[in-house]
């Protein structure tokens, strides 16, 4: 018989318009906002103004901090948290993409636990965050990452080389804010990275072995959503129904992710940007998607057969299990319409680098290994990406 659990504490406002009420959801939180961003898109786009103007008219004093990079460092987590204990900050505020509201939930633990970010990201003897972790309000700015409704946070410690999650129900956001229009703003490639991200978590998590029914329906209605939206949410950037799609596939995701977690192409993404940061998360997720369906397939004909009718590719009137196959061949007519059919050498990864990679997913991201099912060897990981290194 059926048996699972489901948590997520978020409260989320979903709609055109909801980015206003920043100040508002800020104000029931708390005094003295820390409010985290990037270094120059939330400015550039006029959203940052914003976000200080309506926090200023709830009455929420801002305490500002623009320095978050793509794949945040445990460096810049502790200066915002040293920020936010000097400035007396009583509430975190996030405007931007994962790497800002990851960054954020790392400093609301880190500020209130006056601990490093490293010390909650050590494989032995790591702290835990607590009750005491200052309220969080996440406002994204793209539909991808869904670190707005997840309890991770996902940071690089640079002198390990080492990028991976806090993970805690104490750094699940108070609010998630997801407002379509604020996402019109996000350039052309990073639309399509973070939409690969989106179909990563739901793909990932359909298979997970913390798969529940809930994260299933989930996940089903992520993967249609991304089949039939993110090209053109790439292709006009300004296509309001586009990006409300996108937005509500980024939900469903979140909804997986928080629950059934990430797996075998996490696990190994994660050490791949660890060591070159310049990597778009959802890049490095779409070089090993078409691999991994090819290759696993036939390991569970029903769901993979599931993905391709969902990405419109089934075979008509057969058998959902005789669509399998044609899942691989979904995926990547998706990536390659958004410019992503690419491999581990489109991005500079170099052969012989494939082992210290798996070696350090295995290190460190053994728990996303470990909801892979079919108990996934490191010969087999490397095998993934061998065949993920090119296309010949
Ligand atoms: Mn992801």
């Amino acid at each position: 018989m059926t048996e699972f659990s489901f948590f997520n504490p978020v409260r989320l406002f979903f709609g055109a318009g909801a980015f206003d009420r920043l100040g508002e959801h800020a104000a029931a939180w708390g005094a003295r906002a820390l409010l985290v961003t990037g270094r120059s898109a939330a400015r550039k786009s006029g959203l940052l103004d914003r976000a200080v103007s309506v926090l200023d008219g709830a009455g929420v004093a801002v305490t500002l901090f623009e320095r978050i990079m793509p794949n945040p460092t445990a460096a810049v987590v502790d200066e915002g948290a040293a920020l936010a204990r000097e400035q007396g900050c009583d509430v975190v505020v996030a405007v931007g993409g994962g790497s800002a509201m990851d960054a954020a939930k790392a400093i609301a633990c880190c500020a209130a636990e006056g601990a490093p970010a490293a010390d909650f990201l050590r494989l032995e003897g790591k702290r835990e965050p607590s009750a005491d972790t200052l309220p969080l309000i996440c406002a994204t700015t793209t539909s991808g990452t869904s670190s707005e409704l997840t309890p991770f946070a996902v940071v690089t410690v640079e002198e390990w080389t080492q990028k991976s999650a806090i993970r805690s129900d104490h750094i699940y956001p108070n609010v998630a804010i997801v407002d379509p229009e604020v996402t019109l703003t996000c350039p052309p490639g990073v639309t399509a990275a973070v939409g690969v991200d989106v179909l990563a978590h739901a793909i990932e998590g359909y298979f997970s072995t913390a798969a529940s029914p809930i994260t299933d329906a989930c996940s089903e209605r992520a993967i249609e959503l991304v089949a039939r939206n993110l090209p053109r949410a790439v292709e006009d950037c300004g296509d309001l129904t586009a990006r409300d799609a996108m937005a509500r596939a980024n939900v469903f995701a979140g909804y997986t992710l928080s629950n059934a977690g990430a797996s075998v192409l996490h696990a190994l993404e994660h050490p791949i940007s660890a060591y070159r940061p310049e990597i778009a998360h959802g890049a490095g997720l779409a070089a090993m998607l078409v691999t991994y369906a090819e290759r696993y397939f036939d390991h569970d004909p029903w769901r993979f057969g599931r993905i391709a009718k969902l990405m419109g590719r089934g075979v008509p009137g057969a058998p959902t299990e005789q669509s399998a196959e044609f899942a691989a061949d979904a995926i990547r007519a998706l990536l390659s319409s958004v410019g992503l059919d690419i491999r581990l050498a489109d991005l500079g990864v170099e052969r012989d680098e494939i082992e210290t990679i798996v070696d350090d997913a295995m290190r460190y991201m053994a728990g996303a290994i470990a909801k892979t099912p079919g108990d996934l060897t490191r010969a087999d990981l490397i095998a993934l990406l061998e065949a993920s290194f090119s296309r010949d």
